[in-house]
């Protein structure tokens, strides 16, 4: 029997893809081997990874003057590329702050000694919203946002406007493929496969053309992105499994009604459980409601104790990941794409259950 798995990544993956790949696992379409197996450099597998990146695109609306890399290392390790890629030493990053994973993206940049800028902050109320407004500094190499918060539950509803000349990189790890956007709007894009797209090991990386020239000198190997480019995400051996797995879960949201057919899903699902909040005072969500994620959905019960009652009473109801993130305690609800929508009803089901036996 499977879970109703709502844990913020690793996440549910579609069943349909699930079963695929064990039909393909000892033996990936008659080629005797396993994708596990196989090499790399096998026609097989190449077109394996062209697909996988042809999907990207078509799903995307981008054509040609984008490249698409799957590369190791997590959306963590782009903290750090991105900054040693796009920001050269007469220029400041800009970044807008909406917590813990634009922090830390900020902050390796930091590290590593690039002049950063917050454009804008939401730490003035505990990262519970997305700013409107900010301001660049002067000489900007780009500005960076986090698309969605996967801990507060904050979303961006718009893809914020630059000047011509200032790039902008979003890390768009958890609300991935989740909604039609304007993805040409963006000049780097970049999130670990974990939440919305696959397993975990994988990190998509997608670099309009004319970034390329922007790319600083003297990079080491595995950290200039031109190497990638160049060698087609395949320099060293790519995380090859995971990728495939992608590929498979790219083929679902075609086969699903694409973009348009996610956000509809996803606004339904995120609305089983935020009208609870909107009519409960048992569960209090945590969020501005103008910024509520449709992927992450933090909330909080009227005391720490309820919440592990709640968590507790919802395992033994076969509704596991519900804990919220270590570092804001609470629960939290992640209903991303894969999420099917009897999963958001089974849960909301629980709550108002749960919120009968225990006001
Ligand atoms: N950015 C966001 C928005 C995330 O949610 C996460 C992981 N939860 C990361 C970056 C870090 O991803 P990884 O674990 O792949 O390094």
């Amino acid at each position: 029997m499977r879970v109703y798995n709502f844990s913020a990544g690793p996440a549910v993956l579609p069943e349909e893809v699930i079963l695929d790949v064990q039909k393909n696992l000892f033996d990936y379409q008659g080629n005797g081997l396993s994708v596990m197996e196989m090499s790399h450099r096998s026609a097989t597998y190449q077109k394996i990874i062209d697909d996988a990146t042809a999907a990207m695109k078509r799903i995307m609306g981008l054509g040609d003057a984008y490249e698409v890399l799957f590369l190791h290392g997590g959306a963590s390790t782009q903290f750090l590329n991105i900054a040693m890629n796009f920001c050269p030493a007469d220029k400041v990053a800009n970044y807008i702050d909406t917590g813990t994973w634009s922090t830390k993206a900020w902050k390796e940049a930091k590290k590593i000694g690039k002049k950063v800028h917050i454009a804008a902050t939401s730490a003035d109320k505990d990262f519970t919203y997305i700013p409107k407004t900010w301001e660049l500094s002067e000489n900007p190499a780009y500005l960076h946002i986090t698309s969605n918060n996967t801990i507060r539950g904050t979303e961006w509803k718009i893809d914020p406007e630059t000047p011509a000349d200032v790039p902008l990189i979003a890390d768009l790890s958890s609300n991935f493929l989740s909604k039609p956007q304007d993805f040409t709007k963006y000049d780097v894009m970049y999130g670990g496969a974990q939440k919305n797209i696959g397993p975990a090991g994988c990190a998509f990386v997608i670099i309009k053309k004319t970034m390329i020239d922007k790319i600083q000198p003297g990079l080491p190997t595995m950290i200039d992105y031109r190497t990638h480019i160049e060698k087609g995400s395949m320099f060293n051996t790519p995380p090859a499994f995971t990728i495939y797995v992608i590929g498979e879960v790219l083929k679902f949201i075609e086969a699903n009604g694409g973009l348009v057919e996610m956000e509809k899903r996803n606004i339904e699902k995120a609305n089983y459980l935020y009208n609870i909040f909107d009519n409960s005072d048992f569960y209090n969500g945590t969020v501005v409601p103008e910024d509520r994620s449709l992927m992450n959905i933090p909330f909080l019960l009227p005391t720490p104790e309820l919440e592990k009652k709640f968590i507790a009473e919802a395992t033994a109801n076969n509704m596991i990941g519900l804990k919220g993130h270590r570092s804001v305690g609470g629960c939290r609800a992640s209903v991303y794409n894969s999420q099917k929508i009897e999963s958001a009803k089974a849960l909301a089901e629980f709550m108002l259950e749960f919120e009968k036996n225990n006001k």
